[in-house]
This record gives C-alpha cells, sequence and structure tokens, in this order.
C-alpha cells in the first residue's frame, strides 16, 4: 500500500516504495543521488543510486552516515529561546508560535526604522534550490533587507571564469576518463570529489599520466604520478611559466588562437616575462619540473585540467584562476571532449532564479550589499554614510559564520553584541547557534522536498522527503513562509508549497528546461549540452571568444591580462610570523558540518596542525606535542602533526573544527584574515602567515 506522510508545509506526498530517491544537499561538486530505505517511518540507510551514473551507488563517508547525523540525539527538535548571557548557549523551549510572534515584533520594529538593519547570513550548508535562497530571498526581498554578497568559498575562482570563459563553464566531468593526461590543480580530490577520482583512475587504467598541483601532499597527491608542491599563492606564476614554455617551443594551437580567443599578442608579451627559472623562484619549486610539466602539457592530446577553489584563497586567487583557464585554448585542448578545463559547472543549468527569488519584490528598492567575508568587521560598525545602518538584526541559515567566517575572533565579538538580535535556523547547536537569541529546527535533507543543480556535473536532481520532519523541526521555506504571514506580506508567492518552488526552478516562459516527470520518476535529468561545449568556441564571453585579454576587467582599472600577484601575506614577508598556513578541509569534514557526528569526529581525533619535519625540529616541535599557532590576529592551540603532507615553510591547519569542540575553544580562522581577493571580492583563508611554539604549559 502507497504510505502518506505529511510535511509540515502542508504538502502531501505518496511514496511508491520504501526506497525514496533524493540528492545530497552538501557543499561538494558530486551533487550524488540518494536512496533512502525507510521502514515504519523511520529512514533506516542512505545509499547512493545506483541508476545515477554520476553516482554509481557510490556515497563518501560522510553522507553514507547520514541517518547518524538526522538521527543525533542533539538535533534540535523544538523552537528555543536564550535565556543566558548571549553565547553562553543556554535557552529554554518556546512554542512556534511565540517565537514566530517575537521574532516578527522585533523585525517590523527594526524595519519601520530602516530594513536594511536587518541582514541574511547564508551558504551552502544546503545546496537545494529551495531550502536556500527559494522562500528566504522572497522574505528578504519583500523586507528589503540589506543583500548578502555570498562569497566565502567561490567568488575570485568564479570571477575569473566569467571574465575568461564567458561563466562557470567547463569540460563535462565524465570525459576525463578518456583524458591522457590530467592536471589535478589545487583539488584533494580522493577528499572532496569523490566521484572525480572514479574517472581520474579509469583514465590512470588507459594509460593517462596525472599530475598534482597543491601545496600539501594530499592523499590524492599521494596516487598521482607526480606532485608539484608549489608555495600557497603562487598558481598564476607557475601558469605563466607554462605559457612561456608552449610559447617559446611553439606548443601552440595556432589555428584555435586566431579563431577563438581575444588578447593574444598582450597575453605572450606578458608569459615571455615569465620563464620557468624565475616561475621556480616564486613559486619554491624545482625548475625542471616546471619545464617537464610546459612539455607534457604542450604535447599530450587530451589535456584536462581539475582546477578547484582552494588555489583561489588568495589575494591573487582571481589572476591564478584567469591564467590558468587560458591555457586550453592556448593549445587547442578545448577541441577534445577530454580537453579543457573544469573548475565549475554551476554556471551551465538554466536555472529561472528570478520565479524562485522574485527580487521583483524589492519594487525598485536597492539595498546595500554586505560581503559575508567581512561580517567580523560589520557587526562592530556603527551607522554611517558610507556603511548605512548599524546590523540590528541577522537571520543565519545554511551557514555557521561563527566557525567558518575569517578572523573569528572579531566575528565572536560582533555576535557577543547585546543589542544585536540573532535568530539562527539549524539543525545543532552549532557555534553560531550558541549566540542566537532564537534558535529554530530545520528539517533535514531526509525530510523536505528541494531542487538541486550541481557545480561538479551537468545533472538536475529533485530530492523528495523520505521521512517526516522529527519533533517539531520545519524546512526553512516553511519557517520564512510562516515569517512572512506574521509580517503580513500578502503576495500568493508566499504561499507556494516546496514542489511548486521546486517546479518554479528550471521553468521558462517557452516551456521548462528540465522535465520536471523525469525528476519525479528518475530522481535526476541530465541537461542536453555538447560533449566538447568550447571546440568550436562559443564562449559565453562578450565576444564569443576565450578573452585572455578582459576589456570588461580593464573598464574596472583593473589589469586586462591575468598576472601574478603576491599574497597579502607573502611568504618571507615578515620575520615575526615566517611560516605560510594553509586550512584545507579535514577528510571527515564538509566545511563545518559532520564535526559533531561522533564517529566521523572519533576518525579525525582532534584539530591537527601538519607541519614539515625540519620546521618542527627547528622549533623544538616532537611530533604530538600542544603547539600555540599565532599571528597578529590571534592564537590557536592545537595538536602537532609533523608529517610529510606539509611542504617547508607552509603549515597546514586542518578545518573546519567547530571552535566548542577544539581545544581551547577557538579553531583554525582565529588566525585567517578579513582581507579580500583580487576579483570577486572573496577570501583569502590561505593567505595568511604565522608562527608556531610549542605550547609550554601544555608541555609539562
Ligand atoms: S558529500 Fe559529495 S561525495 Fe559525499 S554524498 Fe554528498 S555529493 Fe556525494
Amino acid at each position: 500500500m502507497p504510505q502518506t506522510i505529511h510535511i509540515s508545509a502542508g504538502t502531501d506526498f505518496v511514496k511508491d516504495s520504501v526506497k525514496v530517491r533524493g540528492a545530497c544537499p552538501h557543499d561538494c561538486p558530486d551533487t550524488c543521488a540518494l536512496l533512502t530505505t525507510v521502514e515504519d517511518g523511520v529512514a533506516v540507510k542512505v545509499q547512493g543510486n545506483p541508476d545515477h551514473p554520476q553516482t554509481g551507488g557510490v556515497l563518501c563517508t560522510k553522507v553514507s552516515r547520514y541517518t547518524e547525523r538526522s538521527y543525533h540525539p542533539e538535533r534540535i527538535l523544538q523552537p528555543l529561546k536564550r535565556v543566558g548571557p548571549k553565547g553562553s548557549g543556554r535557552f529554554e523551549p518556546v512554542s512556534w508560535d511565540s517565537a514566530l510572534d517575537e521574532i516578527a515584533a522585533r523585525l517590523q520594529a527594526i524595519a519601520r526604522r530602516n530594513p536594511e538593519a536587518i541582514a541574511p547570513y547564508s551558504y551552502a550548508g544546503t545546496m537545494g534550490l529551495v531550502q536556500a535562497e527559494g522562500m528566504a530571498a522572497r522574505f528578504f526581498n519583500k523586507l528589503g533587507a540589506s543583500l548578502l554578497d555570498r562569497t566565502i568559498c567561490s567568488a575570485a575562482g568564479g570571477e575569473a571564469l566569467t571574465q575568461t570563459l564567458g561563466g562557470k563553464v567547463g569540460m563535462k566531468v565524465e570525459f576525463f576518463a578518456e583524458a591522457r593526461l590530467i592536471l589535478i590543480w589545487g583539488s584533494n580530490s580522493i577528499a572532496s570529489n569523490l566521484h572525480f577520482w572514479r574517472y581520474v583512475q579509469e583514465a590512470k587504467r588507459h594509460g593517462a599520466r596525472v599530475v598534482c598541483i597543491d601545496p600539501r601532499k594530499t592523499e590524492t597527491a599521494d596516487k598521482c604520478h607526480e606532485h608539484i608542491a608549489l608555495r600557497p599563492g603562487t598558481d598564476a606564476a607557475l601558469a605563466l611559466a607554462l605559457m612561456h614554455q608552449l610559447i617559446v617551443h611553439d606548443w601552440l594551437d595556432h589555428d584555435y588562437i586566431a579563431q577563438h580567443t581575444v588578447g593574444w599578442d598582450e597575453l605572450r608579451q606578458r608569459a615571455l616575462l615569465w620563464p620557468p627559472e624565475r616561475a621556480a623562484e616564486v613559486c619554491g619549486v624545482p625548475v625542471e619540473q616546471i619545464i617537464a610539466l610546459a612539455r607534457d602539457y604542450g604535447n599530450t592530446q587530451p589535456a584536462a585540467i581539475r582546477l578547484n577553489y582552494g588555489m583561489q584563497r588568495v589575494r591573487g586567487g582571481g589572476n591564478a584562476a584567469r591564467a590558468i583557464a587560458c591555457l586550453p585554448a592556448l593549445t587547442g585542448a578545448w577541441r577534445h571532449r577530454a580537453g579543457g578545463l573544469l573548475l565549475s559547472s554551476s554556471g551551465m543549468f538554466p536555472i529561472n532564479k528570478a520565479a524562485l527569488q522574485r527580487p521583483d519584490l524589492l519594487a525598485g528598492r536597492r539595498p546595500r550589499t554586505l560581503n559575508m567575508i567581512t561580517i567580523g568587521d560589520d557587526l562592530q560598525r556603527d551607522s554611517s554614510p558610507a556603511f548605512g545602518p548599524k546590523i540590528e538584526a541577522l537571520i543565519v541559515y545554511n551557514s555557521n559564520p561563527v566557525a567558518v567566517a575569517p578572523e573569528s575572533g572579531k566575528v565572536v565579538q560582533g555576535f557577543e553584541r547585546e543589542d544585536l538580535f540573532t535568530v539562527v535556523l539549524e539543525h545543532f547547536q552549532t557555534d553560531t547557534a550558541d549566540y542566537a537569541d532564537f534558535i529554530l529546527p530545520a528539517t533535514t535533507q531526509l525530510e523536505h522536498w528541494d531542487i538541486h543543480a550541481a557545480y561538479g556535473h551537468t545533472d538536475v536532481l529533485l530530492n523528495r522527503p523520505a521521512i517526516a520532519p522529527l519533533g517539531q523541526a520545519r524546512p526553512n521555506s516553511a519557517i520564512f513562509r510562516a515569517l512572512a504571514a506574521r509580517m503580513g506580506f500578502t503576495e500568493p508567492c508566499f504561499s507556494e508549497d516546496d514542489e511548486t518552488l521546486c517546479r518554479a526552478a528550471f521553468s521558462h516562459p517557452d516551456g521548462d528546461r528540465v522535465d520536471f516527470n523525469e525528476l519525479l520518476d528518475k530522481g535526476f535529468a541530465t541537461l542536453a549540452i555538447p560533449d566538447a561545449p568550447f571546440a568550436d568556441g562559443r564562449f559565453l564571453t562578450p565576444s564569443g571568444k576565450c578573452e585572455f585579454f578582459s576589456a570588461r576587467l580593464a573598464a574596472q582599472g583593473l589589469d586586462g591580462l591575468p598576472d601574478h600577484l603576491p599574497n597579502h601575506e607573502a611568504a618571507g614577508s615578515s620575520a615575526e610570523f615566517p611560516l605560510a598556513m594553509i586550512s584545507p578541509p579535514a577528510r571527515n569534514f564538509l566545511n563545518s558540518s559532520f564535526v559533531n557526528v561522533k564517529s566521523l569526529r572519533d576518525i579525525e581525533g582532534e584539530p591537527l596542525l601538519e607541519i614539515d619535519a625540519d620546521d618542527a625540529a627547528a622549533r623544538g616541535i616532537p611530533d604530538g606535542a600542544i603547539v600555540r599557532v599565532f599571528n597578529q590576529r590571534g592564537e590557536y592551540r592545537c595538536r602537532a602533526k609533523v608529517s610529510a603532507r606539509a611542504r617547508p615553510g607552509v603549515v597546514n591547519g586542518l578545518g573546519v573544527w567547530w571552535r566548542k569542540l577544539g581545544l581551547d575553544g577557538t579553531n583554525v580562522n582565529q588566525l585567517t584574515s578579513q582581507q579580500l581577493t583580487d576579483l570577486g571580492r572573496g577570501p583569502v583563508f590561505y593567505d595568511c602567515l604565522v608562527e608556531v611554539q610549542l605550547d609550554q604549559a601544555a608541555a609539562l
């Protein structure tokens, strides 16, 4: 017999099987198709859907334990109101009615003075188009709240792709399996892009050579034929030196360059300034390695580059991504379906954002935009003509800024403000939820509808709810719907249910861009995209060409050509803080998600700092010692792991631990800065100098 599950938003859903098709909501390029087994209304297992080619029936360790997360004993299952001082983490249960009434009253009072004093704060805690910026965006647009520049992950690289290729577009991931040379540039694919790694393994079986370019000797580097351990923030120098070699040896596709690029003469002049010897000095790698890589890249077809976002979290990250994105056009790699570059495929999805988010509700208002990177400073700013009104209320959903935003000492100071009204929609009492005035219990992916684009493949996925919401939890969409009603927002769009929002995501006046019935039937649908999208040029730039020279950047007063920009905190620039620190994700966490899942935290153990043996010996640090990691912004204590995974002069602070689960109530972001990237106003998490010392107190 079909079983009916009642969703809190009032949607009834008739399930035809005990296995329910869904989508992984996490910030990962793979966007896997899920199959959740439900028995007597309880989700007992979450598996990969074997029918979805990109998933292949396999999930990562993290999400295969999704039931442990959904049924976690510490799940927040009722609205909570603060009873202790800010940050004390003391709350008492309240009814939904009383929480929503009080929140709406507080927001209305602030909005009467100036709605821009209210700000959303959200990112990729769920990647679903409905539970992320669906009903929430409608709510904030109608309110006239500040807008948020959601820059914390990919802004510099995204802007670089847009300026060079015309959007976040690239080769289709499945064709990496046919490449003869693969450069994995700034990606620990085994940990954070597992399904791409399957294609690499297939390519390797067929004889492909695989090179990893990464300051850290990752698990992925271990499995590649070669590892190039460059200094953080020097990727553009390496890319320019590769161009230099392609030019001087004439390993170029002149026909492709002539027909499908803009700015070749200018780029040529720029690249000739970067002989391999100069780049070797900047990057801290042997010159022979650069020359050999250029020879391989210039003489192997098809050659494919899997670029990832780690390398663009430095001052010159946008320029670096631009330089790398120019390479395939120089060799004509785009002619082959297994050649080119993939950083993100998200720009290939024809999402109807206007239908989902309804910017028309702004009704001509143009609120200020806050950058989520500088929330630490912004929460401490007073009203001014330049800044606008002081931030009086923050609504946080799908994010944990106290743990993940840079310079977290300042972020904490901001959240501690007694005059800041903070509402957090969450599954757990995170570091951020500790500072809330109200915590509202949100559903997990097993309990709500959603629809997903991807940034590592080109399939749309539908997520059906597998179980009823636990406790009193509600989908984000339902929470914003209820708040809208209390605020007196009467537009019909605030009454639309989640299935309607899912249908709107790919709707279009000329006809839907994705067949919703196919999504209902199979759980996924593949976009119709040519196998080699840029074989004949047709880039999405204004010129229709790969723009080596960007007139749009030049018009902004920026360099129209890619170049190497040294880090804000370049290696060797400080005697006081001589070590560069990067903070790549711990393998069993995803940003700050999963840190409180005990079985995964047990694998990770505790916060670690990987340090090279000579750097450790010079400081008298034995393996396993507790160390102080510090700079001008703060101090963080963790355990040192003397490891070949760290290159000399660079330490790896694995993240992102919840502060309260660390050794001293801090995490690695105590040390990172709020400076911005060259393009996209993104974060510079990997542009950070520190010093490390043995913690004498712990050593006693
Ligand atoms: S986190 Fe990534 S690899 Fe893991 S299940 Fe989700 S999409 Fe797949």
